[in-house]
């Protein structure tokens, strides 16, 4: 299939799923950033989904929300009142967007609470967390998926499809990152909360995509992670700002098969970026990872595919649609899990000298 063909084939499927019914009611927890800049205005083109709650530290934040998004006051709940959430017919799913540390406390009490749970990226701080958290919603019979926004994508997608039919033959060489220099302290720069330092953040975004390029499939049967795995961290230019987390880290991926990625990602420089090699032709994300439209280049000329106006509109909505039709999510707890595996795998070469660390599911 071309690349055109591709988009149109996208677009087609995009309104084949745009099935009518009623709205499922969605809860924020935690309301900073991300919350507010990107999915408050998502949840408002939502087609499938609507913000009826949050769940807050603060009260009167909480009230402000509810004004806002026309939901009752007793739709506000702080993050030690989640356990009633199981009462409230209003709420079906919980988006958790707190810091890293925290995904698994919020995500295993929305679940024990009856709500199925989107958690932000990172999944959580390690995999025993992780497995935690599918635990809690197994156990409750919810669906988790992560806030993997980019695999709804467009360009992202084609990237899926090119690896799947192989129209530039295998991708064997990968390249990229994502790194910007953070000059404000904060929790992501925090061990006990971020669990590292640009690799949780950003670094994810290059494994996830690497992961995509050599087709490896959402679920984690043996085989579906890269083989091997070394790493290297590079000397801090500003060791008081990362005390206990690393400022730049550079990794190597191997892949089954014998493809490789080169990646690195910083809180000290700017980088964003990631390109996949074939035999018969290559595809280069500059900007790669961003919310709005990604620049991408290939072999054959520009992809510029037509984007959603909100990514994250797209993905909340497939979510909604994965429990009104009862269907899996592509965006599973099982993947989070799996690009944990490879971040502590990342993490181990590090802290052993850049020894090649063989990763296990
Ligand atoms: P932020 O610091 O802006 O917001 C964090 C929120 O958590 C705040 O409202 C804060 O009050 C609340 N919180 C609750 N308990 C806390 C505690 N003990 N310490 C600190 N804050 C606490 O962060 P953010 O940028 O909104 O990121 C939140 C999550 O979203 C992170 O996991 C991050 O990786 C993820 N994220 C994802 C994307 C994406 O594109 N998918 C983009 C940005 C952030």
């Amino acid at each position: 299939m071309s690349l055109g063909a591709a988009a149109l084939s996208l677009t087609a499927h995009t309104r084949a799923q745009a099935a009518p019914g009623k709205k499922l009611g969605i809860a924020l927890c935690g309301l900073g950033g991300y919350a507010t800049g990107q999915l408050a205005p998502a949840l408002r083109l939502t087609q499938h989904v609507e913000l009826r709650g949050v769940v807050t530290g603060s009260k009167e934040k909480g009230q402000k929300w509810a004004k806002d998004f026309g939901f009752p006051e007793k739709n506000i709940y702080s993050y030690d009142t989640m356990a009633r959430l199981a009462d409230n017919p209003d709420i079906d799913i919980v988006y958790v967007v707190t810091p890293n540390a925290l995904h698994p406390r919020d995500t295993i009490a929305a679940a024990w609470a009856g709500k199925h749970v989107i958690s932000e990226k990172p999944m959580a701080n390690n995999v025993p967390d992780c497995n935690a958290m599918m635990a809690a919603c197994r156990a409750n019979k919810v669906k988790l998926s992560i806030g993997y926004r980019l695999q709804f994508e467009p360009h992202y997608v084609e990237l899926k499809r090119l690896a799947r039919e192989k129209d530039f033959g295998g991708f064997t060489k990968m390249s990229g990152g994502l790194s910007f220099t953070m000059n404000r302290m904060q929790w992501r720069a925090q061990k006990a909360l971020a669990g590292g330092g640009p690799l949780m953040d950003l670094g994810i975004y290059a494994v996830q995509a690497a992961c995509m390029a050599a087709g490896l499939p959402a679920g984690v049967p043996k085989g579906d992670v890269p083989v091997a795995i070394t790493a290297r961290e590079l000397p801090k230019q500003r060791p008081d700002f990362f005390r206990d987390v690393e400022e730049t880290i550079e990794w190597t991926m191997e892949f089954p098969g014998g493809a490789k990625g080169e990646f690195s990602t910083s809180y000290n420089r700017g980088l964003d970026r990631f390109r996949a090699e074939g035999d018969k032709g290559w595809i280069d994300f500059a900007p790669a990872f961003q919310y709005g439209a990604l620049k991408v280049a290939t072999h054959q000329g520009p992809l510029a595919l037509t984007v959603p106006s909100s990514q994250q509109a797209v993905q909340i909505d497939d979510f909604a649609l994965c429990i009104k039709e009862n269907r899996d999510t592509p965006v599973p707890g099982e993947m989070g899990r799996r690009d944990m595996v490879i971040v502590e795998a990342i993490y181990a070469s590090a802290a052993q000298g850049g020894k090649r660390i063989e990763v296990k599911v």
